[in-house]
């Protein structure tokens, strides 16, 4: 018979339905099982009578086991509708049972919250953990949102395009991951710590507008709201200013924020300058709600821009603070071009922040290969290190590249805020532990000789200190 999903059993009371799932609850009157089923959808109780032909199986059931359930759907006698469960007015009365799996008792109990249980566990059981009711909210929420912004920037134009994950290493002020090559013995490509250099050479490919869920693979060290990887909505567009690109950014998040029902402090967004902020707040991730707007759940965001481009090193060294592609504000360009006041000039940076978070960040890129150039000169680099880091990019821009920028929102954070969640476990199916293992497999683990001899990597015995 075909399947009914838990959430349409009320349209089918006096029918004979077949319904799978799992068995969350089995409560054994002796007489009668009580099994309460949970599906993708819902949850339902099912009831087991003394002359039930599927009574024998009904015993043999435990937590977990997956079971098809054949029975007959009807609505509970007013003195028995539970109201604080889902689906408390309705209930199966049981015909026949198949077991389609069964289930060794699960590691650790699901039907209460997770959050608190030892993460090693959890996380080597990360599937079984999946089903509780709060991983699967979260993570449909994370769906709703990715989905909400696609939806929003397709409506506008955008044009979603997947850039290469074996790629070269890019400066986004953090360590690469890297990745042996066997073709090319002794190289190795780096994965994207953000598309960065793509998004741009796709405004030089003329596309305009971009937009792509992208991972992001940082070696950063780790912290409760940061891992190795994350992902991001990224976004490049061309013809525009700060303004633009902030403005959008701001109409996709108060439209998708509100559309999953959550209430936003001020609209618009406050804007402060980097100077402002720290003069105001102290730091430049700020959060401005009230008692009452944290319990009450309100997201509070604000814009803050105006960043400084370079900061010094204690040996004098000049590196820059958000990005080294963004241009300089364009009342500075003049400063960065003959290289004076190097720590007075600003760049058109804007960052996003949110309940005390920092979701996205973005500004608007040089376009012209002088003002990148004079960036990396402005570094430290000689013409033959600018020609090999970034000669590709000054090509581009020689080549008719518009002016454009973009920004990049990270997914996680944000949905963070959203779920008012604290920790990135909570927020990806599958995260890393704290020590930096995989959830339920073992990376990161040893290579065979085999592999390591086709790769041309040989290790070195780590010097022994006596
Ligand atoms: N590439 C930047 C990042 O990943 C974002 C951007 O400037 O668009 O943080």
């Amino acid at each position: 018979m075909e399947r009914t999903l838990i959430k349409d059993l009320r349209d089918h009371v006096g029918k004979t339905v077949t319904i799978m799932g799992w068995v969350s609850v089995r409560r054994d009157q002796g007489k009668m099982v009580f099994l309460d089923i949970r599906d993708a959808t819902g949850s339902v109780q099912t009831v087991v009578l003394p002359k039930s032909p599927a009574l024998d199986t009904a015993k043999e059931l435990a937590r977990e086991f997956v079971v098809e359930v054949e029975g007959e759907v009807s609505a509970r006698p007013a003195q028995n509708v539970n109201s604080d469960v889902p689906n408390g007015d309705i209930e199966v009365a049981v015909s026949g049972i198949q077991i389609l799996n069964s289930s060794e008792t699960p590691p650790f109990d699901i039907t209460v919250d997770t959050a608190a249980l030892n993460e090693e566990v959890r996380l080597k059981y990360r599937y079984v953990d999946l089903r509780s009711e709060r991983m699967q909210r979260i993570i449909r929420l994370r769906s709703e949102f990715v989905h909400a912004c696609r939806e929003f920037l397709h409506e506008r134009g955008f044009v979603e395009i997947e850039t290469p994950l074996l790629t070269e290493s890019t400066p986004e002020g953090s360590r690469d991951f890297v990745v042996p090559s066997r073709l090319h013995k002794g190289k190795f490509y780096a994965l994207p710590q953000s598309p960065q250099q793509y998004k741009q050479l796709l405004m030089a490919g003329g596309f305009e507008r971009y937009f792509q869920l992208a991972r992001a693979v940082r070696d950063e060290d780790l912290r409760s709201d940061r891992g190795f990887e994350h992902t991001q909505i990224d976004i490049e567009m061309s013809f525009v200013e700060e303004g633009d690109v902030m403005r959008l950014i701001e109409e996709m998040v108060v439209q998708t924020a509100e559309q999953l029902g959550r209430h936003i402090a001020q609209k618009p967004f406050p804007r402060f300058t980097f100077a402002d902020a720290m003069e105001r707040f102290g730091t430049d991730k700020f959060d401005m709600r009230t008692e009452e707007e944290k319990i009450n759940g309100a997201l509070s965001f604000a814009w803050v821009y105006r960043f400084p481009f370079f900061e010094q090193a204690p040996d004098g060294q000049w590196t820059f603070t958000h990005n080294p592609f963004s241009a300089p504000i364009p009342e500075h360009a003049e400063l960065l071009l003959k290289k004076e006041r190097i720590g007075d000039i600003l760049t058109a940076q804007y960052d996003l922040v949110c309940n005390g978070f920092e979701v996205g960040g973005g500004s608007i890129r040089a376009h012209r290969a002088e003002l990148l150039r004079a960036t990396y000169e402005v570094m430290g680099h000689s013409p033959e290190e600018i020609e090999s880091r970034v000669g590709h990019m000054l090509k581009a821009f020689s080549l008719g590249t518009p002016p454009h920028g973009g920004i990049a929102l990270g997914v996680e954070r944000l949905v963070m805020t959203l779920a008012g969640e604290e920790h990135l476990r909570e927020v990806q199916a599958f995260p890393m532990t704290r020590g930096g293992q995989t959830s339920v497999m073992s990376a990161p683990k040893e290579l065979s000789d085999a592999q390591l001899q086709e790769l041309g990597i040989t290790f070195q015995k780590p010097p022994r200190h006596e």
